[in-house]
């Protein structure tokens, strides 16, 4: 599966938006990635699942488990988990700190991937991984359907950007490069033409 195709299966699937939105960092965008669209449909969630799988077996990683920060990685790391046959456990945030709860644990030396939906600079998959690693874990793997263009994913000439918080050693799997343009709201080309930026979530997304 192409980048080409990923792009028209989001597009398709009302997953990639088009229009003039304020992103939770307080920039704004003429795009917007919303995964849930896609997921919302086993089918696709488990084709674009199996083209990850296929693309982090390739690259001959050992693993033994999946784990993804909630909410917006859950259902994109059961599908991953899935599709590569071994067990799906997730992270959550209590109070703003990620934890691991629901009776989860982890095995010394198991070898986790860590993954999200889209990864923007990596942050909460970050997280996750950390409290795996102070568990004893390892995380072998960082994977997503979507990489913003900010993380150096295999396979991608486009190099990591200063925000990207994925460590450099660990590889990171993804479908496709969806590299918008972000602004800061002064210097915005779209509020400059007279519209005014929404908040994807105000339209019935987050
Ligand atoms: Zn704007």
């Amino acid at each position: 599966m192409t980048s080409m195709d990923i792009e028209k299966i989001y597009k398709e699937n009302n997953a990639m938006l088009e229009g003039h939105f304020l992103l939770s960092s307080g920039k704004h965008s003429g795009f917007y990635l919303q995964s849930a669209k896609i997921l919302e449909n086993p089918s696709k969630a488990a084709l674009l699942a199996s083209a990850l799988a296929d693309n982090i077996r390739a690259n001959n990683i050992a693993f033994d488990s999946v784990c993804s920060p909630a909410l917006g990685g859950i259902l994109a790391g059961y599908e991953l988990a899935r599709a590569l046959n071994v067990r799906f456990i997730f992270t959550e945030r209590v109070q703003g700190v990620m934890e691991l709860r629901r009776g989860f644990s982890v095995q010394k030396g198991e070898r986790f991937i860590v993954c999200e939906d889209i990864i923007t600079t990596g942050g909460s998959a970050l997280e996750s991984a950390q409290i795996l690693t102070a568990l004893g874990a390892e995380v072998v793997a960082f994977a997503a359907l979507a990489n913003r263009g900010i993380c150096k994913r295999v396979g991608s000439n486009l190099p990591a950007k200063p925000e990207a918080k994925l460590p450099s050693e660990i590889p990171f799997f993804a479908l496709a490069d969806f590299t918008f343009d972000i602004y800061m709201p002064d210097s915005c080309p779209l509020c400059k033409a007279g519209s005014v930026a929404v908040k994807p979530g105000s339209r019935g997304s987050s």
